[in-house]
């Protein structure tokens, strides 16, 4: 299982890391990113590639 995590203090809410998650992991909701369903992640990382303020992690656990 992966655990994505999302550093509130670096995220600016841009929605890159939602356009590019193919599991719908990731949800935006009223201006804040948050892992919504931890469960669904395939560890393919796209959305750390694609975070342009290195907001976001993956760790397998
Ligand atoms: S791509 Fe990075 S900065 Fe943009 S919403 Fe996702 S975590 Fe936040
Ligand atoms: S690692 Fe892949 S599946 Fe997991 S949240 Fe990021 S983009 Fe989605």
């Amino acid at each position: 299982m992966y655990l994505p995590r999302i550093d509130e203090t670096k995220c600016t809410s841009c929605g890159e890391c939602v356009d590019v998650c193919p599991a719908e992991v990731l949800e935006a909701t009223d201006g804040t990113t948050a892992v919504a369903q931890p469960a669904d992640c395939l560890g393919c990382e796209s959305c750390v590639s694609v975070c342009p303020e290195e907001a976001i992690s993956v760790e397998e656990i």
